[in-house]
């Protein structure tokens, strides 16, 4: 029997998982290529303790390159800059041409307000987690002179980031001003009640700003205006708005949901094209609208995504996916500290970082 080609796009924390199984479990019928942009892939969850210098860089990422090798998957590092579904390939941004009979993507997202006059030119961009490493260095050697930090977005990876940020400073003997500003009118807008409570309190206690309903219409090299016209000046600018689509689904003319993110099914599969699968952050489950772009999910889609790729090359009937509607979420709150929220329970302390510490470094074990 011919070998069929499965491209897979995107190294994603989903892709990990089929990269680890395919690897584990080769597939005779299967040509496995994995298109990635980048050689490693940052491990969200430990970014904010990365920037404080609780772990390491290689604690936080993984050679997917390696993986691949591992798991005798061709490994392509480009960017796939389009999808044609109807002719079956996908073009990589050297203008090289990928045939496929099956593809699955995994792309997450980006930050929102990329488009902001002035945000690629004057502000340190949290997304693509690459960028992490410099965002670092450039804090830590501009602190003398940058200390007016403002950090835009007011959602779980600004609010970590800010006091990641802060708490870096005091270890170094240094005192910036950190200043969280959002269009909302709460920090951490998105979660419940006894989340922000203590969230709010912890930014009182690290003399951390809050600078509520600001949106942002336009970033200059040393200030940011307001829809209100307001000028906020800053000497640092991180940009951890929420997340937002690549254009990469509309362009390639596939059905996407209002924000660009790739309409699929209950089973991970688009309706037009059956064989075309997503997990995570890219895409958009019919059923499940309104769903968190949060790594636990596309955690949780890895499975279903493996299995329904196979039963697919089989012909057999797909699984469907039902997200839970609890799960545990801990936010990192520094100094080897976290917000842990699970149904009725919520806390913050050392506790929560350790249970985090353990999930997120299991997690790495498995594929490092
Ligand atoms: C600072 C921060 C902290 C967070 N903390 C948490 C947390 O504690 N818990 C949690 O659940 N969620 C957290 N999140 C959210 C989490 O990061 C995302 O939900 C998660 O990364 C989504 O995973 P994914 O597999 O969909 O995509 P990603 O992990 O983003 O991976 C997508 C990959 O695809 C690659 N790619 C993209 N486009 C292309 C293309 N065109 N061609 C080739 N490759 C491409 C990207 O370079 C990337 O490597 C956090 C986010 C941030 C920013």
């Amino acid at each position: 029997m011919k070998k069929k080609t499965l491209v897979l796009v995107g190294g994603g924390h989903s892709h990990i998982y089929l990269l680890k199984e395919f690897g584990l479990n080769p597939n005779s019928l299967l040509n496995i290529i994995l298109v990635s942009e980048y050689k490693y892939q940052f491990y969200s969850g430990m970014s904010a303790a990365y920037l404080e210098g609780i772990y390491s860089k290689d604690e936080i990422r993984f050679d997917i390159e390696k993986i691949c090798k591992v798991s005798k998957i061709k490994f392509i590092k480009n960017k796939v800059v389009e999808i044609n579904a109807n002719e079956k390939y996908i073009m990589l941004s050297d203008d090289k041409k990928i045939e496929f009979d099956i593809i699955s993507v995994n792309t997450g997202s980006i930050m929102y307000g990329l488009d902001i006059k002035g945000v690629r030119d004057y502000a340190s961009v949290i997304k693509p987690l690459e960028n992490l490493e410099s965002l670092r260095e450039k804090f830590i050697s501009g602190i003398d002179k940058r200390k007016n930090i403002l950090v835009a977005g007011g959602g779980a990876a600004g609010f970590e980031i800010a006091l990641s940020l802060k708490a870096l400073s005091k270890k170094l003997n240094k005192v910036v001003e950190v200043t969280i500003l959002d269009s909302n009118s709460e920090i951490l807008s998105k979660s419940n009640k006894k989340i922000k409570k203590i969230s709010k309190k912890l930014i009182r206690e690290n003399k951390i700003n809050f600078l509520a309903n600001k949106k942002i219409k336009e970033v200059f090299k040393d200030c940011i205006l307001t829809n209100e016209e307001e000028k906020i000046p800053y000497e640092y600018l991180l940009w951890a708005l929420g997340s937002s689509s690549s254009n990469l689904y509309k362009k390639s003319n596939l059905k996407t949901d209002i924000k660009g993110f790739l309409q699929v099914n209950i089973f991970l599969q688009s309706n037009e094209y059956p064989f075309l699968f997503g997990a995570g952050d890219c895409i958009s489950i019919d059923k499940y609208k309104n769903l968190k772009k949060v790594g636990v999910y596309a955690i949780k889609e890895s499975k279903i995504l493996y299995n329904n790729i196979l039963k697919y090359l089989d012909g057999k009937e797909l699984e469907e996916f039902v997200p839970k509607k609890e799960f545990l979420s801990i936010i990192y709150s520094a100094n080897k500290t976290g917000i842990l929220n699970y149904k009725n329970i919520t806390f913050n302390g050392k506790i929560a970082f350790l249970i985090k510490n353990y999930i997120d470094v299991n997690f790495m074990k498995k594929y490092k």
